[in-house]
């Protein structure tokens, strides 16, 4: 089997996801003896397909049609390179840069994708897929028939794949400019800036729910913690909906799936469409005013109190304790 794997980048540096992405397609070529290289698509994009090339070989199409990330573009950038016949198998880490690019992708190609891998075996000469459905409730086992065949692979189910001894050949490719988005043009960004990790990628995430009652105090009290911590902040969908908390920091079935070494939820119940997004945390820590909350159940840690009391006085013993960045 001959699996391409799409890398997902800020320009320079390979996103972690992508390393857990190449991760999965190693394993998932190993028993046919197959073969797994990189896609590296963007304009600029030579220090990426340096990095890239640490871990496999990479095919890198650096065009000014793939500056920006329009779904269009880079849907049809990788349509492209799959029509060679090279690749049985197109994979990519499940996000929001995936589920935008990869449906359009399969979609030219007839179709034949899987979301979400969280496992995968070989049985009677295919590769079966395990997808999580219904927030996790049930996992559906997925075969999937032609070739190529395109799927997400969900990150924390995977180890990241290790570099080489040596680095590995950068092939590049040129598309003629007609390939690109031609029903959709990038007209800006609004983007706010943060020191914090990325919720998706943090080793520890602390996660502020309905307990809290404005942005003020979300930031003072879960964005305090995480600062003292390294952390990244999270966010129960309530405050989102509320408009408390922003939507790229929503964790759960319909926000990021995460799986840090520790997860510390504040004023969240733990309803199933919560615990869908982070209870394959390594540790998960939980604050709560209510002893029956239904997150204590998924909790290895629980305190029973205010979060408007605790959070201060954990901030003050941490910054006691001199605690260290861990994000
Ligand atoms: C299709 C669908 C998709 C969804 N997707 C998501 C998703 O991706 N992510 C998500 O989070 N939700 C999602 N939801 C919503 C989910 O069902 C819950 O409504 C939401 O998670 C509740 O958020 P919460 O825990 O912050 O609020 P609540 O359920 O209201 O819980 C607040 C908690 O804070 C505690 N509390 C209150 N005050 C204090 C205090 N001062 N100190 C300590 N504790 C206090 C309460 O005891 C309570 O347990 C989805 C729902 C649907 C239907």
């Amino acid at each position: 089997m001959r699996i391409l794997v799409i890398t997902e980048h800020d320009g320079t540096t390979l996103r972690p996801a992508s390393l857990s992405c190449l991760g999965f397609a190693q394993q998932a070529a190993r028993p046919s003896s197959g073969e797994v290289a990189w896609l590296v698509l963007g304009q600029g994009i030579a220090d990426v397909a340096a990095a890239a090339a640490q871990y496999a070989p990479v095919i890198a199409i650096d065009a000014a049609g793939l500056e920006h990330e329009l779904a269009e573009s880079y849907a049809r950038a990788i349509a492209e390179v799959v029509k060679s016949g090279r690749f049985d198998l197109v994979a990519a880490a499940s996000s929001t840069f995936a589920k935008d690019i990869f449906p359009r992708a399969a979609a030219l190609h007839g179709g034949a994708m899987a979301s979400d891998v969280v496992r995968h075996e070989w049985a009677d000469g295919r590769l079966l897929f395990d997808c999580p459905r219904f927030a996790g409730a049930v996992t559906a086992t997925i075969a999937l028939h032609g070739s190529p065949q395109f799927v997400t692979v969900r990150a924390s189910a995977y180890p990241a794949a290790v570099p080489l001894s040596q680095a590995a050949t950068v092939e590049p490719m040129e598309l003629p400019p007609a390939t690109f988005a031609r029903r959709a043009r990038y007209e800006g960004l609004r983007s706010k800036q943060t020191a914090r990790p990325d919720v998706a990628e943090a080793r520890v995430v602390v996660s502020g729910g309905r307990a809290f009652k404005s942005a003020e105090d979300f930031e003072r009290y879960v964005g305090g913690l995480a600062d003292v911590l390294g952390a990244a902040t999270g966010s129960s969908r309530a405050l989102v909906d509320a408009g408390i908390a922003p939507n790229e920091l929503q964790v759960g079935q319909t926000g990021k799936i995460v799986a840090p070494d520790l997860y510390l939820a504040l004023g969240i119940s733990g309803a199933v469409q919560h615990l869908a997004g982070m209870k394959n945390s390594k540790k998960i820590a939980a604050v709560n005013s209510d002893p029956d909350a239904p997150i204590f159940e998924v909790a290895d840690f629980g305190f029973v109190g205010d979060v408007y009391a605790v959070t201060p006085e954990l901030i003050k013993r941490l910054e006691q304790n001199g605690a260290g960045a861990t994000g």
